[in-house]
């Protein structure tokens, strides 16, 4: 192996070894001045990107490196996924570098949200968690709502100090930062590098962790905007299954919401994922905010064992034959809610079930990978 200077476009080391991760170049171009490694290349005329692999140990750099820079950090979460979204050592890491969170993709929450209710729930966990922040957007940087309002607020705070974005893999950052450059770049006017013009936008992806390497992108010749690699969370159930059956349970236009009005001892299957067992309690409707495409099947409780051995990866699916990994239903939660509630059981990178007013006892099992939590209903 032989690693000499760096790519001229992300800074990776040069490497003639390995197509699959930053700096490969063909062996007669590594003495080249001024190259630009396969990744850049594709990036620069093609846009698209090559997934590479990624280790975790090298998030974890960054993110310290960040600590020692004149820094503001976009902590971009989906709001979808709020738990699965989270990064349990950013506040160490980074130590005490501003944070603004942007919670993204809120357009595909249903349409009758509140988003004040959303925000002062957002504000709730953080300080829950212990991670103080500057400020809280709520955003969509695919349908490009809230992106005005976090560039301006940027603009007017981060001094001089370079932006870093960070956020779990799949969050929405390389789409965010598409939106933000044009708007951060128009306020820094002519000082903006004349590089930056014949950088096209960044390539995104559906699949998680296809960004690499912190990519610098200058705002002006002293300030840059910091796209950092996805966090791989591996125990988040959306890095576990394959990509087709990611895409359905990722929803990617807004949610309507399905209701199951149900007795108790009946139960929901979401796909083969998570099973709901409503174990005691009055009739009551059950809406389930899920992604479209995601199937929803209902049984008796009784026989919903019986369901899962015969139709698991079939009829109960996503997981489907081609998802490696062990996604049986082993965790289990218990509920016992009393009367007169407002209550969000969510399951981390799938949805949630709204329940309302009546007492319930519910039951739920995920894979290993999967956390439930109950919240105060968001609608
Ligand atoms: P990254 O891995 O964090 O850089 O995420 P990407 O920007 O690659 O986005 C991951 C996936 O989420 C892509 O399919 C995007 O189109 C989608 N996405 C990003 N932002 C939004 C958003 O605001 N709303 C919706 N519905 N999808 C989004």
């Amino acid at each position: 192996e032989t690693l000499k200077g760096k790519c001229y476009g992300c800074g990776a080391e040069l490497q003639f070894v390995d197509e699959s991760i930053p700096g490969f170049v063909p062996e007669k171009l590594l003495d080249k001045p001024g190259v630009i490694c396969k990744r850049c290349h594709r990036i620069k005329h093609y846009n698209e990107v090559i997934r590479v692999t990624l280790e975790e140990e090298k998030f974890v750099d960054i993110l310290r490196q960040i600590s020692t820079q004149s820094a503001v950090v976009i902590y971009v979460m989906d709001s979808f996924d709020f738990e699965g979204s989270w990064i349990t050592q950013l506040k160490k890491l980074i130590k005490d570098q501003p944070i603004y969170v942007v919670v993204n993709k809120i357009d595909i929450l249903p349409k009758d949200i509140n988003q004040q209710r959303i925000r002062l729930w957002i504000k709730h966990e953080l300080e829950k968690k212990k991670l103080p922040v500057q400020a809280i957007f709520l955003a969509s940087a695919y349908k490009q709502w809230g992106i005005d309002e976090i560039a301006t607020y940027v603009r007017n705070n981060k001094g001089k100090r370079d932006v870093y974005v960070v956020g779990a893999t799949n969050v929405g950052k390389s789409t965010l930062i598409n939106r933000l450059i044009p708007l951060l770049v128009a306020e820094d006017g002519i000082e903006a590098s004349t590089k930056l013009f014949d950088l096209p936008e960044l390539t995104t992806s559906v699949y998680p962790g296809t960004t690499v390497e912190a990519l610098k992108i200058p705002l002006s010749r002293k300030s840059a905007i910091y796209d950092t690699p996805g966090i791989v969370k591996k125990d988040r159930l959306i890095e576990q299954i394959c990509p087709s059956c990611l895409n359905i349970v990722t929803p990617s236009k807004k949610i309507d919401p399905r209701i199951f009005q149900l007795n108790d001892q009946q139960t929901l299957f979401f796909g083969g994922l998570a099973r709901i067992d409503y174990v005691k309690g009055n009739k009551q409707s059950f809406v389930c905010y899920v992604s479209n495409d995601l199937v929803v099947h209902r049984t008796k409780l009784e026989k919903a064992d019986e369901l899962y051995e015969k139709h698991y990866l079939e009829l109960l699916s996503p997981p489907c034959k081609e998802c490696e990994s062990d996604l049986a239903l082993t965790k289990e939660y218990e509920f016992d809610i009393p009367a007169n509630h407002e209550t969000d059981l969510v399951i981390s990178g799938l949805g949630w079930l709204t329940i309302k007013g009546e007492a319930a006892l519910v039951k739920i099992r995920v894979p290993q990978s999967a956390q439930v939590v109950k919240r105060k209903a968001l609608i």
